[in-house]
């Protein structure tokens, strides 16, 4: 099997964005160069967010300005209104990342406005997107459980999923964003998506967070269903504003060694990848929340971490 999964690392993004200690553009961008040294053609580099909400996000204009040099990376940002749209195009940035909530309650927490204002939103952002050239791709978060509305039920996502595409038929994003799904929900969302709204996986993404290590699991229960774009951050970096010193996102060095050990292709070079893993650690209030840097840096053999079997001593 040679099949291909894309992998998106967002960690400059949702990986420093918990972060209270400031990252200096210069080293954001000293982290992208690495992450696109190892291979890695998808980076959501920023978000174009208030600053006074996510400090750390505020020199969004000064990362964008950095990135024209790759130009065989398709850079991403977050948009969470017209504003940001607006700054996120006159930026240069092509790709936006707009966020709609499965959860109300965690659309008037993270957004400030209802999930049907954020629907509102997103039909003008998409109707300016068409006229600017620009690409959407609209990241569903809480998407199978809200730290405030608890488990969020496949028919209330599938709904929520279904008024997405009704105002905008680009990919979609499903975010574990406090990292409480289970595998069975991933299935039974990609099911649903199928069956009832009749997306095909090849348009969907999922991003996961490792909060209780079920990361690399809801990730084969999306392969399973045949996804084939996955979300991850360098060194697991990132975490949930709600669970403070929980986990970050899933390890994009750990999802891509479990992706070459069940034979998918990423092009993305697991040497170099670790070292771009062992420079955003420096960025990291917590200890390192991945597995394969610890794993390489105890002398597990390379094979090993590259999935190759190894017969176990
Ligand atoms: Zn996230």
């Amino acid at each position: 099997m040679n099949e291909k999964v894309s992998v998106v690392d967002v960690t400059p993004r949702d990986g420093l964005q918990n972060e209270a200690k400031p990252v200096s553009t210069a080293e954001k961008l000293r982290l992208i160069e690495l992450i696109v040294k190892a291979g890695i053609k998808e980076i959501q580099a920023t978000s174009f967010v208030h600053p006074r909400w996510v400090p750390q996000m505020a020199d969004a204009e000064a990362v964008a300005a950095g990135l024209a040099k790759y130009t065989s990376v398709r850079f991403s940002a977050l948009v969470p209104n017209l504003k940001g749209y607006e700054r996120a195009v006159a930026a240069g940035i092509r790709h936006h990342e707009f966020v709609v909530s499965a959860s109300d309650t965690f659309n008037h927490k993270n957004l400030n406005r209802s999930a049907s204002e954020s629907l509102g939103l997103l039909k003008e952002v998409t109707r300016r997107a068409h006229g600017d050239g620009v690409e959407i791709r609209v990241g569903v978060s809480a998407a199978y459980h809200c730290p405030f509305e608890g488990k969020i039920p496949a028919a209330a996502l599938l709904s929520v999923v279904r008024a997405v595409r009704e105002v905008c038929p680009s990919r979609i994003a499903l975010c574990d964003t406090d990292g409480m799904a289970f595998p069975d929900q991933i299935t039974e969302s990609l099911t649903g998506a199928r069956e009832e709204l009749r997306i095909p996986a090849g348009e969907i993404a999922l991003h996961f967070h490792d909060t209780y290590g079920r990361g690399l699991a809801n990730a084969y229960a999306g392969l399973n269903e045949g996804v084939r774009e996955f979300d991850a951050t360098t060194a697991g970096l990132g975490g949930c504003p709600y669970c403070p010193g929980a986990s970050g996102n899933l390890a994009t060095e750990d999802l891509v060694a479990f992706l070459h050990g069940l034979g998918f292709t990423t092009g993305i070079d697991l040497e170099k990848l670790l070292d771009a893993a062992e420079f955003a650690m420096q960025f990291s209030s917590r200890p390192y929340q991945g597995h394969l840097l610890r794993a390489h840096r105890a002398g597990v053999c390379a094979a090993n971490a590259a999935g190759e079997s190894v017969a176990p001593v």
